[in-house]
Formats: structure tokens, C-alpha cells, sequence
């Protein structure tokens, strides 16, 4: 983050100051493009709550856009402006001195923290709001605790933690009333944490009470009837942040004005383009560029707009590629046969720059998020076998040449005897649990993918064979330690896994294959354990570790 804001941050600040002295439209606009951009990328940075405050003022400036004629604008609605860009810079500050200060910390941490020290992953912090023996609040804070939480509570009498703003803070009420008392409350925790994600769990099923707690600054509301488990789930997907994507748009226009125009609006909003001017071209363009959208003029000369989609959506790798027409056709019925034809949005020219940006980008990122669904697996939320493997291949594309990088296959011990025992719903949520705790004990952009039945892949960026080992082990520990409910009481169950590591072996396959060479041989060996594919060669006897093999049995006194 600390690189990230400050260019938007001072872009905002001067280009209101030049529109300030000069008061003309194209200043104006220049402004709202810089507060759209910084609104982007907050939202890129996952601040949810700045996000908001920023676009709520990019909203009201568009509402004030009106055209040359209006500017400059009468004193009041610009002081009313003014009012308000200074307070959002300034918490935007805050919160950006505050990550510079979290990045020290951490970086700290991991240059101390030694080989066998487990601790270079922080447990990450979740404060809870709640009144005291709150009985479904307790199950809550044990499972966090279990998935690798450190769970910080207050009541909601009390004032927020003053510590460094944790992870989440999952308010529970005690009743359905929402109080002013309690919306102040979250107000002020909004702006104490502006990136933290903010719960209410047991909001009654009414839209007006779900509209009050989200303009005091609530990002998501949980049902009263949902599970304390969904709730978790939820909580952890946020982890699972997104690669940080850019926007590639293929522009197929013939006018050299349109493209010129078409060119500024989109490198002011971080949208890298290409363009051609002939569509005779576009095959060869698609295939060298791949584009995320292509953004097409209707009439240009050998074949028009229409014609070109229609070709584009025969060929099954463009068959779902986005693509919005930019056209000064405004006939209705043309543009209605043009989306008909295969087009996702029709957009007139002369386009307003903010507006195209939006659009682009929002199809954009509906589209992946559509492909995203279809990647993930439906029971744990992780990366499917393909989409694992695809990922693999591209952090080892991005891997330096003295770069680091460990793959793990994780097995699940005996599993068959779980299903068999107490049912395939209970065996579901073994795997889903185990999917948790990876998710709450690895990093962010680490690689977790559900490889195969019981079966995960990990990918671990920056970290050696060493390291891994203690990691990982640490997770087998603790998860042979976790209980799973079933309608008797309780199980316990462990896993096996096999680490292989780049530079010692490399490509996609290989590592896969020596990590899976490794888990063979922890299962081998007695199971409940984690070997390395560089140690096979010298290994120790089995009994050595002192660990006992664990087979699925009831134990007692735990229950979700
Ligand atoms: P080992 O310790 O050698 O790995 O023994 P195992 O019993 O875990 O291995 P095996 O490969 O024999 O059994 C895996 C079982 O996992 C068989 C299959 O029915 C079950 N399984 C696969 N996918 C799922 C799933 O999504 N849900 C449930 N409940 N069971 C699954
Ligand atoms: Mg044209
Ligand atoms: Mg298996
Ligand atoms: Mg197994």
C-alpha cells in the first residue's frame, strides 16, 4: 500500500486546486477522473470503508457535472466540495501511515523470526462486539480460535480496542433492535479502521435495517438463521485476496479523433489498451494481445462492428470474451440488433470518460468473477485441479531465477474410514475444515487448491523446504488436534504431506510429482506426518518422530 495511494492522493489534491483557480469543465472533469482513480485503487487495496467515503464524493461531483456552461460552479456547491475532500485525504493518510507502520512490523518479524520459529505467519486478529455469555458468540470464538484467529472481545458498552485494527470485527447484537447507541458505535469503528472488514451477524430478514447498518459502515450482514460456520467461511474467503489484475482493452475504431479521445480516457483510469483501425486486422490482434474486452465502433470500412462480432462469437475462444460496441449510432433498433448479434453494452458517442472507464472495467471484472465462480470448488471455495495447476504454471512463470518457492500434497489420512463410519456429509466437513484452517493459517496469495477428494495442493511463494516443513507441520499438528462433530460426538482425524521445492526441482509437474513421491512416503512411513522429497534419499527410521497414526475414532465433549 505505502507506494500506492500517494500519487492519487496528490493527483486529487491538485487537480482541485487547478480547478479551484481556473473553474473550467475540462479541469472539472480532470478531477472527478483523478477521484475515480484514487477510488480504484482503494478498492483495489481492499479498504472497503474509504472506498465508500470516495465514491459517495466521486457522486456528488458527477452530480455537479453538467457541461462547459455550468463552470465554474457557484461558490457554495464547490465549498461543499471542499468540505469534503480534506477529511477523506486525510483519513486515506491515516490509514496509509498506519500500513506503512503494519509493513515495518511485519517485515521485522519475518527477518527475526529464525528456522523453527513457526511464527513468520501472524494469526490475524478479529475483535468481537458482543455481551458477555453469549453462548452461539462463544462457539463462534472457539472455532476462530481453532482456524488460527487471535479473537480480541468487548461488550458493546465498552469502547473499541485501541490497538492496531484487526482483520475483521464481527458485531453480534443481543435482540433485533438496531440502537443509536450500537449504530455510533460502528460508525466509530469505521473510521478507526477503514480497511477492516465489518460483520453484523443476526440481522432480521428486513431490507431497511440491512440499509441502516451498511451506511453506518457494516460491509456485510449475516442472517440470524445462518451458521456460525457459514459466518467462518465467509470471513475466511476474504483472505483469499486477488491477484492484483490489469485491464486490457483492444479498441477496433477507424476514427483517429475518436481513438485519440477513446486513448486518454482509458490510460487516465489505468486501462492499458491497443488499437486497431482496421478490423482486418482483429484475429491476428486478439490472438498477440489477448485482450480482456474488446471495445468496437460500429461503422468502419471492409466490414462493420456487428459484422466482426458476429465472426468473433463463431469462434469458440471468443465465444464469451466481453465486448461493448462505442458507437454514434443512435438508433434503437440497430443498437438493439447489434446486442442481439453477440455484443454484452452498447455506449453512444460522445462518451462522458468516467463512464466509459466504469463500464469497461466493471464488465471486465463481472466477467472474471463468472470465470472465478466456475474455478472454485463448490464444497471448500479453493482453486479446482485445473485452475490449480494454471496457477502454478503462471507463479513459476513469475518466479526470479534465484527465486524460492515450495509445492506441498496434502493427503487426508484414512479417510475412507470417516465416510464409512459416520457418513459422507461428516467426511464433507473434514475436508471443508481442513480447506479453513489452510485458509487461515497460510498467506493470501499463497496457492491452496483442492487437488482431488481429500487431496489439496499448496503452493508457497518465498519460502524454502525448511520453512515449509515447519509450517506445514505445525498446520498437521494442530489440525490432528481439531474436533469434528458428528451426530455421536466427536472425531478426530490427520493428514499426510509430501513437500518439493524450486529450485531443487523444477516445473509444474515435476514438483507436483515429487511432492506426491514425498506424500507416498509420509503415508508409508506411518502416516500423520510430513516428508520432503530432498530428504528421501537419507531418511531416518519411521518410529523416530514419536508421532502416533491417528485412525478416525470417537472422542468426546466438542461440538460446532
Ligand atoms: P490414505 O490414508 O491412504 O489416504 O487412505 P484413505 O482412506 O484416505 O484413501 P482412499 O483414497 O482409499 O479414500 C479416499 C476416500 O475419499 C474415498 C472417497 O470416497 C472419499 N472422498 C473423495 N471425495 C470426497 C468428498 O468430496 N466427500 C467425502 N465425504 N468423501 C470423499
Ligand atoms: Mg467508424
Ligand atoms: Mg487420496
Ligand atoms: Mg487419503
Amino acid at each position: 500500500m505505502p507506494h500506492l495511494v500517494g500519487g492519487h492522493i496528490d493527483a486529487v489534491q491538485q487537480r482541485w486546486q487547478a480547478y479551484r483557480v481556473d473553474g473550467t469543465f475540462d479541469l472539472f472533469v480532470e478531477f472527478t477522473l483523478a477521484l475515480n482513480s484514487l477510488a480504484e485503487q482503494l478498492s483495489r487495496l481492499r479498504l472497503p470503508g474509504l472506498v465508500r467515503q470516495c465514491e459517495s464524493l466521486e457522486n456528488a461531483a458527477l452530480a455537479l457535472f453538467g457541461d462547459p456552461s455550468t463552470h465554474p460552479l457557484a461558490e457554495q456547491s464547490a465549498l461543499a466540495l471542499d468540505q469534503r475532500i480534506s477529511p477523506l485525504l486525510g483519513a486515506i493518510l491515516t490509514a496509509h501511515h498506519a500500513a506503512i507502520d503494519a509493513e515495518k512490523r511485519l517485515n521485522e518479524t519475518i527477518i527475526s523470526a529464525s528456522i523453527g520459529t513457526p511464527e513468520w505467519i501472524r494469526p490475524r486478529t478479529v475483535w468481537m462486539v458482543v455481551e458477555l455469555n453469549n453462548r452461539w458468540a462463544r462457539g463462534l470464538r472457539e472455532q476462530l480460535s481453532f482456524y488460527g484467529f487471535r479473537v480480541v472481545e468487548s461488550g458493546w458498552d465498552d469502547e473499541l480496542p485501541q490497538r492496531e485494527p484487526p482483520f475483521a470485527i464481527i458485531f453480534v447484537p443481543h435482540d433485533e433492535q438496531v440502537s443509536e447507541g450500537q449504530l455510533a458505535l460502528i460508525k466509530r469503528a469505521r473510521t478507526c479502521c477503514p480497511a477492516t472488514q465489518l460483520f453484523y451477524v443476526g440481522v432480521p430478514r428486513e431490507l431497511d435495517v440491512m440499509v441502516t447498518l451498511m451506511r453506518a459502515g457494516i460491509d456485510v450482514t449475516v442472517l440470524r438463521e445462518e451458521q456460525a460456520a457459514n459466518l467462518l467461511s465467509r470471513i475466511l474467503d476474504f483472505i483469499q485476496t486477488r491477484e492484483q489484475e490489469s485491464f486490457k482493452v483492444l479498441v477496433v475504431e477507424d476514427s483517429r479523433v475518436a481513438v485519440a479521445q477513446i486513448q486518454r480516457a482509458l490510460s487516465q483510469n489505468n486501462i492499458h489498451c491497443e488499437v486497431i483501425t482496421d478490423p482486418s486486422g482483429l484475429l491476428a490482434t486478439l490472438e498477440a494481445y489477448r485482450p480482456d474486452l474488446v471495445l468496437m465502433d460500429m461503422y468502419m470500412p471492409h466490414c462493420n462492428g456487428v459484422e466482426a462480432t458476429r465472426v468473433l462469437r463463431q469462434l469458440p475462444a471468443y465465444q464469451s470474451l466481453p465486448i461493448v460496441y462505442l458507437s454514434s449510432e443512435t438508433d434503437i433498433g440497430l443498437q438493439v440488433e447489434a446486442l442481439r448479434l453477440g455484443g454484452d453494452q452498447f455506449l453512444t458517442k460522445p462518451f462522458n470518460p468516467v463512464v466509459l472507464a466504469a463500464t469497461l472495467k466493471t464488465t471486465i471484472e463481472r466477467h472474471r468473477e463468472m470465470r472465478r465462480c466456475s474455478q472454485n470448488d463448490g464444497l471448500t471455495g479453493l482453486l479446482t485441479h485445473t485452475a490449480s495447476k494454471a496457477r502454478l504454471d503462471s507463479m513459476l512463470a513469475a518466479l526470479p531465477p534465484d527465486g524460492k518457492l515450495c509445492v506441498v500434497m496434502l493427503d487426508i489420512d484414512h479417510f475412507k474410514s470417516v465416510n464409512d463410519n459416520y457418513g459422507h456429509p461428516v467426511g464433507d466437513q473434514v475436508i471443508r475444515s481442513l480447506a479453513w484452517l489452510l485458509k487461515g493459517r497460510l498467506r493470501g496469495n499463497d496457492l491452496i487448491g483442492r487437488y482431488g477428494g481429500e487431496e489439496f495442493v499448496l503452493a508457497l511463494k518465498d519460502v524454502g523446504p525448511d520453512e515449509a516443513w515447519v509450517v506445514i507441520d505445525r498446520i498437521r499438528g494442530d489440525f490432528a488436534k481439531l474436533p469434528h462433530a458428528h451426530d455421536g460426538g466427536a472425531l478426530r482425524a490427520s493428514f499426510s504431506a509430501g513437500i518439493a521445492s524450486f529450485p531443487e526441482y523444477r516445473g509444474s509437474s515435476e514438483l507436483i510429482n515429487m511432492a506426491d513421491t514425498a506424500l507416498l512416503e509420509a503415508k508409508r512411513s506411518g502416516r500423520n506426518r510430513v516428508e520432503r522429497a530432498d530428504d528421501l534419499s537419507q531418511r531416518k527410521p519411521a518410529a523416530a518422530n514419536g508421532r502416533e497414526e491417528i485412525v478416525p475414532t470417537l472422542a468426546r465433549g466438542f461440538a460446532y
